[in-house]
């Protein structure tokens, strides 16, 4: 019998979307092209946007027993390693109404995998989807085996080069010329000693940053380094390669410095993300996830905007339902479509301009750190319209945070 919803991908977005359609009572396929389900990388920011839908899910106990509640998120500068500014996560907790948690990829990966088994999602692996196209009925996916899948409704939640994206735009990923490496480090090593485990830390500097924070109760500790790659900027092929990691971290404290080596160095992730896109239907078929809406990393709001988007089109499902259980799916893919691309345009954006605001040297770096050091710890003007509830409907959408006017401000640090 075929299912209700296909959904084409197995990460973070795609098992988030077939558990919370599951959960709406619909038979849903996950096809997923690896031969077995998993996430790479190491730790993964949860802001209370997520937590309040892993809440909802009847996840969030599990999720907050397998990461970190972290006591606060600090800002430092990289070059002389002093504090600019920070969030005090417990505060913002009882602000707004959830916590903020940092947990291993694998485990909220395993977490959703898991609550999809359970709730009895068809888990299929070894399933590259090559095509999509619509039906009388609803819409069908083929494979590169030639294996046909159709539903009422597919969800393509196959990331960054999404196939299905090609129905929509003719676009390609923007390198950012920025490399992420990352790397944990077991709490008994000579390193973590020097590091509380209960703060989420960014070292913000010039062309480059780092980030730490506690992992699996404080078992591990999670390190990201990210530079702009030179390579990448005199247009060579091979860029963000281990030879130029140390070179970029070079003027930065000796605190980052002393982290380098314990990142990996056989992996690396290159930072791309996608132009903005405001239509990510086609007929049946739905864009969602990075997808929809690959953002570079800096506000830590990809996966999360992606369990979003599945709690989203879940709810407009519940709102257009009939009796007989029948979904009016062209109304319930109208209203996800008309409230989560302006939001996520409004993340993506952010996240470029963040960045920016991270990498700054010279004389604006110094008017940063002054603005930054100037901020009141309480303020939360620049995260509100994140932090709090998911939209449903674009009136519900939060306005956007004034732009910091950096070169209105003091050169004095
Ligand atoms: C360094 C770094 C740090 C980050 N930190 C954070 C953070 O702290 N918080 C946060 O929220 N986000 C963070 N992100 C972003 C986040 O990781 C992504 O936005 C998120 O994982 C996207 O999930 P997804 O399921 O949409 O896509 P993906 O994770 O890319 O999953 C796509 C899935 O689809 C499968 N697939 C692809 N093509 C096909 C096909 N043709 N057929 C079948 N299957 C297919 C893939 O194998 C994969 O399993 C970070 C990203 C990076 C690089």
């Amino acid at each position: 019998m075929n299912p209700d919803v296909i959904v084409v991908g197995g990460g973070i977005g795609g098992l988030g979307a077939a558990f919370a359609l599951t959960r709406r009572g619909l038979r849903v396929r996950v096809l997923e092209q690896a031969p077995e389900f998993g996430e790479v990388g190491a730790g993964i920011q949860l802001a209370p946007n997520c937590t309040r839908i892993l809440d909802d899910y009847g996840l969030l106990d599990e999720a907050a027993g397998l990461g970190v509640r972290p006591g606060a998120m600090v800002m430092r500068d990289a070059v002389d390693g002093d504090e600019l500014t920070r969030l005090d996560l417990g505060d913002l907790e009882r602000r707004y109404g959830y916590p903020y948690l940092v947990i291993h990829r694998s485990d909220l990966h395993g977490l959703l995998l898991r609550a999809c088994r359970a709730a009895g999602v068809d888990l299929v692996t070894d399933a590259r989807a090559a095509a999509y196209e619509n039906t009388a009925a609803g819409a069908r996916v083929t494979l590169t085996s030639g294996v046909v899948h159709e539903a009422d409704v597919v969800i393509a939640a196959d990331g960054l080069h999404s196939v299905a994206r090609a129905l929509l735009v003719d676009d390609e990923p923007v390198s950012s010329a920025y490399v992420a490496y990352r790397g944990t480090v077991p709490a008994d090593q000579p390193r973590v000693a020097d590091v509380d485990l209960g703060e989420v830390v960014v070292y913000v500097g010039p062309s480059c940053h780092f980030v730490h924070y506690g992992l699996r109760g404080g078992e591990l500790l999670n390190q990201v380094a990210v530079f702009e790659s030179p390579k990448a900027r005199a247009g060579e092929a091979a860029w963000g390669t281990p030879d130029e990691l140390d070179d970029a971290f070079a003027k930065t404290c000796g605190f980052v410095r002393d982290g380098l080596p314990y990142l990996w160095r056989d992996k690396w992730w290159r930072m791309y993300d996608r132009d903005p896109i405001a239509t990510w239907v086609h007929g049946r078929i739905a864009l969602l996830g990075d997808s929809a809406h690959p953002p570079l990393q800096y506000i830590a709001q990809g996966a999360i905007m992606a369990i979003e988007d599945g709690w989203v089109l879940a709810e407009h499902v519940a709102r257009n339902r009939g009796a007989d259980g029948t979904v009016d799916w062209d109304a319930a893919l109208a209203a996800y479509e008309a409230v989560r691309p302006e939001h996520c345009r409004r993340v993506v954006a952010t996240s470029r301009t963040w960045g920016e605001l991270w990498h700054l040297d010279g004389v604006r770096r110094t008017r940063r750190n002054a603005l930054l050091r100037a901020r009141d710890t309480y303020d939360y003007s620049f995260v509100d319209w994140l932090y709090g509830p998911t939209a449903l409907f674009p009136h519900e959408e939060p306005p956007l945070f004034e732009p910091i006017p950096l070169d209105g401000a003091a050169a004095t640090a």
